[in-house]
């Protein structure tokens, strides 16, 4: 049998403690508990233990957008693992492309970051992906190998229920342009092979989930592609009928 398939919503900076906790509670309310599958919030910080507080016993997952490797310490502006872990966050989103691409996260740092959450019992949400430039120079494999490799190194062994990949191609995040399902087809056979080659069959039961303008209206042709374990969503996870219809969409093709 397949494993659940992954829905998790980046919400970046966007929500406050009450739309948070009022948009969850509404998601809640529309969402039965038994809906097959796995729904991930990812609220700003402010509102991460609002949120694990409001919900009480419930079945979905709450992760952060970022984290520091160091447990404590001069670090202005940082948040550590276990200031998430008491906050009762499972989850962390690492190497989102904003966090490389606004703010300069080198896959360096990202390395450290996995060393440090996978150590936690955090599970960490690893995203991946190529730029327009990339693809057009026919790089996309290459960037996709170096981006997990430099990522995952010096790790030897992963657990596959504790660990999720997504493959954000930076061109189609935020942009409303998708990636085509052969696209996605393609790239997400190279980075389970990767992850094959790195942890053999641990590696290809890995979950990867497709993220880069998913929408209500696109989430039922992208589901189908080969290889998608799930989504995460930015824009489309901040409106109640979109999220709805997105987690309703896979939850079906489960
Ligand atoms: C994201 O931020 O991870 C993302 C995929 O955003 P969007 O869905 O808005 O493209």
């Amino acid at each position: 049998m397949k494993n659940m398939p992954i829905v998790a919503g980046n919400w970046k900076m966007h929500k406050t403690i009450e739309e948070g906790i009022s948009f969850v509670g509404e998601i809640q309310n529309r969402i039965l508990d038994t809906v097959e599958a796995k729904v991930i919030f990812c609220p700003p910080f402010t509102a991460l233990y609002p949120i694990v507080d409001a919900m009480g016993q419930h079945p979905f997952g709450v992760g952060a957008q970022n984290v520091h490797h160091e447990s404590h310490g001069a670090f202005t502006g940082e948040i550590s693992i276990d200031m998430l872990k008491s906050a009762g966050v499972d989850y962390v989103i690492i190497g989102h492309s904003e966090r490389r691409h606004v703010f300069g996260e080198t896959d360096g740092w990202i390395n450290k970051k996995i060393h440090a959450v996978i150590e936690s019992g955090l599970i960490p949400l690893f995203c991946i992906g190529e730029t327009l430039e990339d693809r057009q120079s026919g790089q996309t494999s290459a960037v996709l190998k170096a981006q997990i490799e430099l990522g995952l190194s010096g790790l030897s062994e992963i657990n596959p229920d504790q660990f999720i990949v997504a493959y954000e191609p930076v061109w189609a995040i935020g942009t409303g342009e998708t990636a085509s399902v052969e696209q996605i087809e393609t790239a997400h056979k190279d980075v389970k092979g990767i992850l094959a080659s790195l942890f053999e069959a641990n590696g290809a039961h890995i979950p990867i989930l497709y993220g880069g303008s998913v929408n209500a209206d696109n989430a039922k042709s992208l589901i189908q592609a080969e290889g998608v374990d799930g989504f995460l969503i930015g824009g489309a996870s901040l409106k109640i009928e979109s999220f709805c219809h997105i987690i309703e969409t896979v939850a079906a093709h489960y």
